[in-house]
């Protein structure tokens, strides 16, 4: 499968606080993982794991402290500044957590999807693409032309919202936490659009979520994030189903009891500020880990286990 999008070692430091105290925040630490064609590839977490930040640096919103985007084979932060960028932001579309707060509430949501298609200068017949894509999400423009955003559900805004990232034919969506403001019931419905667009369309999906169950459903691939760190990649059948990270087996809320037989190291000083789990330089899990051992206080490898990659000790 051809490589669409490789992310190299990326590193994203925030600096917060005042003159007097300020921190650091490692938000994404040495990121690696890349998209193929036609793939599905989840990033997943609670908030706080960086997962977000990856996602508005590929979108060019954030710039990285280090490290590399390539799409396509190209550096993304050359392909933003020159004259690439419209071709770039054609290919490359994002879908938003909120609908409501993707469309102004005061217009209709016609003249917002008509401004799309002119502002990125599709002017041969602009209501038949906008048919088209509105057919993709199961929607017509008869249904939609003369409505308010507030005259739909968020499961429907959400749809156009997806329709209107289909307008300039894109390559790879970005979509972040694109369910969470959907009602549970419409959630599948929403990541099966997904799933469609993959199998006729040959788009690939980066899917940001804290949601297992539909990145279960829909991906191909994922990376488990925490802290700002990638700790467990793979197929997602390897990586939900048996997961070997603890953290990831938290996740799954199926954690086993440590081994009585081995020798855990319960007495570790360990600090649970959030702030400080950014700062530390072994497992950031390691105040939450029931297997933590000593030397899990040192930088924590990436490991090959069965086929993924995990960032634990437990497999050295
Ligand atoms: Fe637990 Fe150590 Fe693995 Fe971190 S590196 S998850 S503390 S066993």
């Amino acid at each position: 499968q051809e490589i669409l999008l490789r992310v190299e070692n990326l590193n994203k430091v925030f600096t917060i606080g005042s003159i007097f105290s300020r921190v650091r925040i490692r938000a994404v630490n040495n990121v690696n993982f890349e998209i193929g064609n036609s793939e599905i590839f989840t990033l997943a977490g609670e908030s706080g794991s960086g997962k977000t930040t990856v996602a508005k640096i590929i979108l060019g919103f954030l710039e990285p402290t280090s490290g590399k985007i390539l799409y396509k084979g190209k550096d993304i932060s050359e392909l933003q500044k020159d004259r690439a960028k419209d071709l770039l932001r054609k290919e490359v579309q994002a879908v938003f957590q909120n609908p409501f707060e993707t469309f102004n509430p005061l217009r209709r949501v016609s003249n917002y999807l008509m401004e799309t298609v002119k502002n990125f200068g599709i002017s041969e017949r602009p209501e038949e693409v906008i048919e088209s894509a509105l057919n993709l999400v199961g929607l017509t423009w008869n249904e939609v032309k003369d409505k308010y955003p507030s005259e739909f559900s968020g499961g429907q805004l959400q749809r156009i919202s997806i329709a209107r990232s289909l307008l300039t034919n894109p390559t790879l969506l970005v979509a972040d936490e694109p369910v969470s403001m959907v009602d549970a019931s419409l959630r599948m419905s929403i990541v099966n659009l997904f799933k469609d667009l993959k199998e006729k369309r040959g788009v690939s999906v980066l899917y940001i979520t804290h949601d297992l169950a539909t990145a279960y459903y829909v991906s191909d691939r994922i990376a488990i994030m925490f802290r700002g760190e990638i700790v467990e990649i793979g197929s997602v059948e390897k990586v939900l189903m048996d997961p070997k990270h603890p953290y990831t087996m938290l996740l799954k809320e199926s954690i086993p009891e440590p081994d009585p037989k081995k020798k855990w190291t319960k007495d570790i000083k360990i600090l649970t500020l959030e702030e400080e789990e950014y700062q530390m330089k072994g497992c950031k899990f390691i105040s939450r880990c029931p297997y933590r051992m000593e030397k899990c206080k040192n930088p924590v490898p990436d490991v090959e286990v069965d086929d993924r990659l995990v960032k634990c000790y437990l497999y050295t």
